[in-house]
């Protein structure tokens, strides 16, 4: 199973851009995980202790400044399983109800 993690961040001088996460989880896995960058360049200088921020790098390409931890405006995570979408089956739907009598 894929879990997709958006972490947004909103630069100082009010450029946005996010930082994309893909990590699976599956029992075959060890632990794999990509992760990229949505509206921000690699350019950036952040040295610290957030291990993504410090394998990322973000820069924002508007204003070259290094947008860090402290810069995070919002995170949200998708599940995605991996599987195609069951459909449900329409067989209650046709259920003939006969007349009541005796
Ligand atoms: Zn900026």
């Amino acid at each position: 199973m894929k879990t997709r993690i958006f972490t947004y961040l909103e630069c100082p001088c009010g450029h946005r851009g996010a930082l994309i996460e893909t990590i699976d989880a599956g029992v075959f896995s060890n632990g794999w995980h990509k992760a990229w960058l949505r509206g921000l360049t690699h350019t950036g200088t952040y040295d610290g202790e957030d291990r993504l921020f410090a394998e990322m790098k973000p820069g924002c390409p508007a204003c070259d400044r290094s947008p860090g931890p402290d810069d995070v405006v919002g995170r949200s995570e998708l599940r995605e399983t991996g599987e195609v979408l069951r459909k449900k089956s329409e067989s209650e739907a046709s259920e003939a109800t006969p007349g009541v009598g005796c």
